[in-house]
């Protein structure tokens, strides 16, 4: 394969001396995973980086530390085998190489030393997996084994392995799945997307906070609803809010329908996140409907109606957040009023109802 060298993306200081750091205790050095990819997408300077020692992270994070100009501590997480050193411009994440094996009921893998290849295998994607050498001999070099580069070019989140085997060993990279093609916008290839499909029942290990930082994450996208739709479309979706799929489909009786309220939640998700920024507004609109399912009737004389359908729906805001072990203090209290008031139109078409409104309420 072409040998690619790209110093200017470790032109900065701090690499210099990660290098000379690694040098000093012998152990080989790279930078791994998002910062790697987000150098080829010019999403702009990152400041989290990791960093991958083929031998301790941690004795290399030490190193470092020794090394750079200011006096700065470490963060050990013995447990986990990493540490964490904080410069000015960066947060520096170190981990030694590691070689993953699973079982099948936990996602807390059976850990060993490996080398920079083992490390790439137990990474979730293929863009992820990208690493630039901080080795002397050839600093700077691209060691991309799966090809992450292409995928990058044709927009495409893929596994390193077998996706049964990467989705199955650790089921919360479903959901980074969907995270990164909704704020990347990018395509999940068929082989990814029919494996979440067949895996979706294992999300049910992961713990509602894991669950939940990354749907934040969807949330905070640019047009969230292409987050939902893959998880919808995935069977993901309904494992934690099943307060949502329930508002799928049209029912009709004697003629008479009513709008798929889910589709319709989408779009005032994505019309809302064209106004602001803030996600508990963003939960107010995704919530704002939860309530019609359960008081959804129809009569001969009326049609379809959903009486009570805000208060109802507030209600299960509580319930939800508490679930999902979501914050029960003024945020929750915040996402209950709006959905409480979402039937006042005003509430929504004022313009007031955005960024300076919600941050006086919140
Ligand atoms: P972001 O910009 O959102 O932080 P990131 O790629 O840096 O993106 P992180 O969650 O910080 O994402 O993870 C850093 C790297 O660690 C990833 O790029 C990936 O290589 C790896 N990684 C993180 N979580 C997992 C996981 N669950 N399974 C496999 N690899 C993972
Ligand atoms: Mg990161």
């Amino acid at each position: 394969m072409e040998q690619l060298q790209f110093k200017d993306a470790i032109s900065h200081p701090v690499f210099k001396t990660i290098s000379e750091a690694a040098a000093a205790i012998g152990v080989d050095a790279y930078v791994i995973g998002g910062f790697v990819r987000d150098y080829f997408l010019k999403r702009g300077a990152k400041q989290d980086i990791d960093i991958v020692a083929v031998g301790s992270g941690i004795e290399l994070a030490q190193k470092v530390a020794k090394l750079l100009p200011q006096s700065t501590k470490v963060s050990v997480f013995k447990t986990y085998g990493t540490a964490m050193v904080k410069t000015d411009d960066f947060e520096l994440e170190f981990v030694g190489a590691r070689k993953e094996s699973y079982t099948r009921d936990s996602r807390n893998p059976i850990v060993e030393d490996g080398t920079l290849e083992d490390d790439q295998n137990r990474r979730d994607f293929t863009i992820n997996a990208m690493a630039f050498s901080l080795n002397p001999e050839n600093y700077g070099l691209l060691v991309d084994p799966f090809n992450g580069i292409a995928d990058l070019e044709k927009k495409i989140i893929k596994t390193p392995l077998a996706p049964d085997v990467t989705y199955s060993d650790d089921p919360l990279r479903m959901m980074r799945a969907i995270r990164f093609a909704a704020q990347l916008n990018f395509r999940i290839n068929d082989d990814s997307f029919h494996s979440i499909k067949n895996n979706a029942s294992r999300i049910k290990i992961i713990t509602n906070e894991r669950i939940i930082t990354e749907l934040n994450k969807i949330m905070m996208c640019n047009e969230p609803s292409h987050g939902f739709i893959l998880l919808e479309k995935t069977g993901l979706l309904s494992y934690f809010l099943p307060e949502l799929t329930a508002l799928k489909g049209i029912e009709e009786v004697e003629g008479q329908k009513h709008k798929d309220n889910f589709y319709h939640t989408l779009e005032v998700v994505d019309n809302i996140s064209r106004k602001t920024d803030n996600l508990w507004l963003r939960w107010a609109a995704l919530l704002h409907d939860i309530g019609k399912a359960p008081t959804k009737k129809f009569s001969k004389k009326v049609g379809w109606t959903f009486h009570g359908h805000e208060f109802k729906g507030a209600k299960m805001v509580y319930h939800l957040f508490k679930r999902l072990k979501m914050p029960l203090n003024d945020k929750m209290k915040f996402v209950q009023l709006m959905v409480r008031m979402s039937s006042r139109p005003i509430a929504v078409i004022d313009e007031s109802a955005t960024d300076s409104a919600v941050r006086r309420l919140v």
